[in-house]
């Protein structure tokens, strides 16, 4: 098993509230996590902290201590831009930019110099397209803006751009609950075969999901981690 991240013993304060306590985890792209808990029991904070999403909570402190590939991402050397290409993240509703469904795969690669030449960036976008399981309805309306899409694949348009720059991580918020279910069986099977090639973390408040899509399940209650193994 190959461990893309660690956490070790993560606090979280939201100014004087202890939002999560002693947080310990690995995860490695052999398996899917599921965190699932109920609403308010620190999951999406500790998602959060794994890509200093939290950072923009201005009062909001870590404690402990989260690594990438064996790299403390809270310490100095750490760039918070790149840890955001390597570390993805999807959330709970779909986000494309109001762009062209080619610029939302494309803005990732271009602001981290992905691309020598307009081949280079067509390859990336339609291999990400193609990865994120959208290629097929894509490829005829490249130019059209990514928010006309439905909201099953504007979700896969966001997993696109989080797969355009190659991240080793993909942490995903709740990333059906806004879908319909035919929508929500797409981006479980997707979730599947991205597994192996990245490490996926998924927030869920749905046990038969975190069964469906989760080799392993980190159950949270209260700001702690209470449970934390194989999925059953
Ligand atoms: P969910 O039910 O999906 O967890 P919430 O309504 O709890 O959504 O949170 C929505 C947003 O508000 C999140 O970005 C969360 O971080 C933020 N939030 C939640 N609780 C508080 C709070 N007590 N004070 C300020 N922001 C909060
Ligand atoms: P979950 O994702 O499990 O629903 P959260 O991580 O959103 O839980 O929230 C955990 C706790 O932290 C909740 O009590 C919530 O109100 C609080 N919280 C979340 N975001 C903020 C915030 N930005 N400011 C203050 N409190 C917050």
């Amino acid at each position: 098993v190959t461990t893309k991240m660690t956490a070790r013993n993560v606090n979280v304060y939201y100014g004087a509230k202890q939002a999560l306590k002693d947080v310990s985890i690995d995860v490695s792209q052999e398996n899917v996590t599921a965190f699932i808990g109920p609403s308010g029991c620190g999951k999406s904070t500790f998602l959060r902290c794994m890509n200093r999403m939290n950072d923009t909570v201005a009062s909001a402190r870590v404690e402990g201590e989260i690594k990438l590939d064996g790299e403390d991402i809270y310490k100095g050397g750490m760039d918070v831009v790149q840890l955001r290409a390597r570390v993805g993240m999807v959330f709970q509703k779909p986000n494309p930019f109001p762009k062209s469904i080619y610029d939302n795969v494309a803005y990732g690669p271009r602001i981290h110099g992905l691309a020598a030449t307009k081949a280079d960036m067509d390859a990336i976008v339609e291999g990400s397209l193609r990865r994120a399981g959208l290629w097929d309805e894509a490829k005829d309306r490249l130019g059209e803006s990514g928010t006309a899409m439905s909201g099953g694949q504007q979700q896969r348009l966001c997993i696109a751009r989080a797969i355009a720059v190659d991240p080793e991580v993909i942490l995903m918020d709740e990333p059906c609950s806004a879908l319909d279910p035919i929508a929500t069986a797409k981006i479980e099977e997707l979730i599947d075969e991205l597994r192996g090639r990245y490490a996926i973390v998924i927030v869920t408040h749905n046990m038969q999901q975190a069964a469906r899509v989760s080799q392993k399940t980190a159950f949270f209650h209260l700001g702690t981690m209470v449970e934390y193994g194989d999925t059953s």
